[in-house]
């Protein structure tokens, strides 16, 4: 038999038919209202490969170096031309057509859904389980082909990269095709039958218009209904704007993406009746298996229909009450995701990140608690206590041991491996957009910079307490310091309270080094507004073009590859804005090769961001052919964004550029940053252009339009992202956008702060790029403005 009914299987057949068909086995063998389908067994699989003798060739073509791209797209096009050109058993082929003619209506084709599902439980990790193939709408002429796709589907780079890096086996992992009536859903979306942290009976349920894949995806914001089932009332509803929808495309029978008209996109998606029925399914499929569970389900006229069911796996107490959830579902492929509810996969990996160190008990040089020796601005937050090591020289970097107080007039690229071990750093130089504070904010090791003295004063002192937060280092060892081996940066990130704040303005976050990706996604944004590539590029210790010399173009562009696909893979499909490369002349200038770098008066005011690049296309060529085949690899949750553009002739400009690294224009999502006031002022014609979104960067904006140099001390007082004129400028650039249909994000230090929230979610922001250690209070933040905003409008 190569395929199974659902009714006839159930959840001991995980082998057979994959995790996502015997949850639905299960649901249909407890009268639950899930459409009817069936399976092509993960046996059918095997012995497709089996009988035609492709096995080994298979598995022996994706036994690649994991770190070669070239290998590895090779690996994924022998892997699915193996699979998609040899021909079904006749058998097989016969059997599976008429299973899905059973499912039509007389006369009329059935339209189905063609979902992988993975028998094996596979790697604990959510980028990789989301990319198996799922296919909506297919009819008998593209069924064959859709099922040998979801098989091949195995063996995306991605996968290969995955299982190859990790150590996984590629013939332990087999794959079922789940082929199931499409419910041509009005509405949909999906559930929590109980809160998914703390499992008190609350019932979380997301819903928007059309399929329930733009919910899944997070291409929509979806409404958020909170059904308190003790005392059976609708606790709380919040309306999100609903701009698109996902529907069957009457004539092609292709699901397609339409804008929602105006009246609509505001109008509330589910009915009292239709939570109370919502609500009354949850608490069956609950019931049915005894746990809390996370439910997809549709609507079409009228009825309810249950599409998938997963357990709330990791509902658990801490020690002090609070709880910690998360929801991957043993035995699913996961190819859907939670549709912007976190779904935290259990990281376990601490990286061995020495990053805190206590040694609370150390009083001995008798000044615990002891007197302020310096101060400058607290840049990362945490109290930490450690040996002062003073680095003035990157040869004295191997002296900073795990626990260290690293102390250094400014941090260099190359010393993200330092500060990684280091318990705190301290600086002499800086503000809050230095380096030194944003490599320590995301790898959360505590910081307090622009000391002015610190190397000297510290110098003698053997043992410190930096308080991150208040930007003071004292004397001694203090009470307050945590102690390095409680501290985990990963699980430092993670918002206590996983359920995250459903808010129409998306909440995004900034990276700047691949080794903060996992905090980074810990947060639960809705993806990476800016991830710099300045630093990956700085840390090679050559300039670009040095590098390409040495190395090779291919080298170079492997390097990006690497760093931004440790950022897409933790984020996807949630999507991640890459910066081509914008560093001054002074920071080139300290790299090998950086000798004949221009000696600038004010490099600020210089040869950097899109004029370097357009002047001097060589290595900016590089990137974008590093990011075109990211692109091609299947990475296509990466957005490339440009920075510093002053007009239209700079964006036609990295158009034609992007054309001819194969990245069309046209179908690719691209952008720019608004950092000078000409941008800002000249944005209909950057929207002209053709540019899809414009990211705020306020502290270039800022010093661009006050004239106050971001690195100078001397008039730091005066850097002021909250501006009249700053905030004049970027309320009327979104209010310009909104009208051309432009996204506008923010991604400068000001979009952590809480002011600057407010303002851009009044004036109307599509989305909110923070500091990983900023992004719950500014998701909680959004919610309230746009709360009020809803009230006041009805008032
Ligand atoms: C900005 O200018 O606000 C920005 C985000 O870019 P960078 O800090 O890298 O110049
Ligand atoms: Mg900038």
């Amino acid at each position: 038999m190569a395929v199974l009914w659902l009714e006839d299987v159930d959840a001991d057949d995980v082998g057979i038919v994959g995790g996502k068909g015997a949850s639905l086995g299960e649901l249909i063998g407890a009268d639950l209202p899930v459409p009817p389908g069936f399976v092509v067994t993960a046996g059918t699989y095997r012995e497709f490969l089996e009988d035609a003798g492709i096995d080994e060739a298979l598995f022996e073509a994706v036994a690649v170096d994991p770190e070669d791209s070239t290998a590895l797209r090779e690996a994924e096009a022998t892997a699915r031309e193996l699979i998609t050109e040899t021909p079904f058993p006749d058998s097989v082929r016969a059997e599976i057509l008429e299973s899905y003619r059973q499912m039509g209506t007389e006369g009329d084709e059935a339209f189905v859904a063609v979902r992988s599902s993975a028998t094996a439980e596979d790697l604990p990790d959510s980028s990789f389980a989301g990319q198996q193939e799922t296919f909506l709408n297919v009819r008998e002429a593209d069924l064959l082909r859709r099922v040998k796709e979801c098989w091949a589907s195995l063996f995306t780079q991605r996968a290969i990269y995955y299982r190859q890096q990790r150590g996984f086996p590629h013939e332990d992992v087999d794959i079922a095709v789940v082929v199931q009536r499409m419910v041509d859903a009005e509405k949909s979306g999906v559930m929590f039958t109980s809160h998914p942290s703390t499992g008190e009976p609350r019932m979380t349920i997301e819903a928007a218009w059309g399929l329930g894949e733009a919910v899944v995806s997070g291409t929509v914001s979806p409404d958020n209904y909170v059904y308190d089932r003790t005392d059976r009332t609708v606790e709380n509803v919040t309306i999100a704007e609903k701009k698109v929808e996902m529907v069957k495309d009457p004539e092609s029978g292709e699901t397609v993406q339409l804008d929602v008209e105006e009246g609509r996109r505001t109008e509330r998606v589910l009915s009292d009746d239709e939570i109370t029925s919502l609500v009354s399914l949850g608490e069956r499929v609950e019931e049915h298996y005894g746990t809390p569970q996370d439910v997809e389900w549709a609507i079409l006229d009228g009825d309810v229909y249950m599409l998938q069911s997963r357990p709330i796996t990791t509902i658990r107490e801490e020690d002090d009450g609070a709880s910690v959830g998360s929801n991957t579902a043993a035995g699913d492929d996961g190819s859907s995701d939670l549709g912007g509810v976190v779904a935290a996969d259990g990281n376990d990996t601490d990286d061995g990140h020495p990053s805190v160190t206590g040694d609370t008990g150390d009083a001995a040089r008798g000044d615990a608690g002891g007197s302020v020796l310096v101060s400058g601005l607290g840049a990362s937050p945490g109290v930490v206590s450690g040996t002062v090591r003073i680095v003035d020289k990157l040869d004295h970097l191997d002296q900073v041991e795990e626990g260290d107080v690293l102390a250094t007039e400014m941090t260099m690229p190359d010393m993200v491996p330092a500060m990684k071990r280091a318990a705190g750093i301290v600086t002499d130089e800086g503000g809050m957009t230095s380096h030194a504070a944003i490599i320590s904010r995301e790898l959360g090791v505590p910081a307090v910079v622009g000391t002015g003295t610190g190397t000297q004063v510290l110098r003698d002192h053997g043992r410190v307490t930096i308080d991150g937060d208040k930007g003071t280092v004292r004397a001694g060892a203090d009470e307050e310091a945590q102690p390095a081996e409680e501290f985990e940066p990963v699980e430092a990130a993670r918002p206590e309270t996983p359920v995250k704040p459903m808010t129409a303005t998306e909440v995004k976050v900034n990276v700047s080094i691949p080794e903060a990706a996992e905090r980074a996604a810990a947060t639960g944004a809705d993806g990476v507004g800016l991830l710099r590539i300045e630093h990956m590029v700085l840390s090679l210790g050559k300039t670009p073009e040095q590098y390409i010399a040495d190395h090779g173009a291919r080298a170079y562009q492997d390097e990006l590859i690497d760093g931004i696909r440790a950022v897409a893979d933790e984020f996807y499909p949630r999507p991640v804005r890459v910066r081509t490369i914008d560093a001054p002349t002074d920071e080139f200038r300290e790299l090998e090769g950086g000798e004949g770098e221009p000696i600038e008066p004010n490099p600020m005011l210089g040869w950097r961001g899109v004029r370097r690049s357009l002047d001097k296309p060589e290595p900016f060529r590089q990137e974008l052919a590093a990011f075109g085949r990211l692109i091609e690899m299947g990475y296509d949750n990466v957005e490339v964004m440009f920075p510093l553009v002053n007009d239209a002739a700079d964006v036609e400009g990295v158009k034609r550029h992007l054309r001819e690294a194969g990245i069309d224009p046209e179908s690719h999502t691209w952008g720019v940053m608004i950092e000078t006031p000409a941008s800002a002022i000249q944005i209909d014609d950057l929207a002209d252009a053709g540019i899809d979104f414009a990211s705020f960067g306020t502290n270039d904006l800022t010093q661009y339009t006050l004239a106050v140099d971001r690195n100078n001390g001397h008039v730091a007082d005066r850097f002021d992202e909250l501006h009249p004129a700053v905030l004049q400028l970027i309320g009327d650039t979104i209010e310009r956008c909104r009208e051309r249909g432009v996204d506008t994000s923010i991604c400068g230090q000001a979009g952590s702060k809480p002011e600057m929230v407010e303002f851009l979610v009044e004036k109307g922001v599509s989305s909110i790029s923070a500091n990983i250690d900023a992004v719950r209070d500014v998701q909680h933040e959004v919610k309230r403005v746009e709360q009020r905003l809803l009230l006041d409008s009805v008032r």
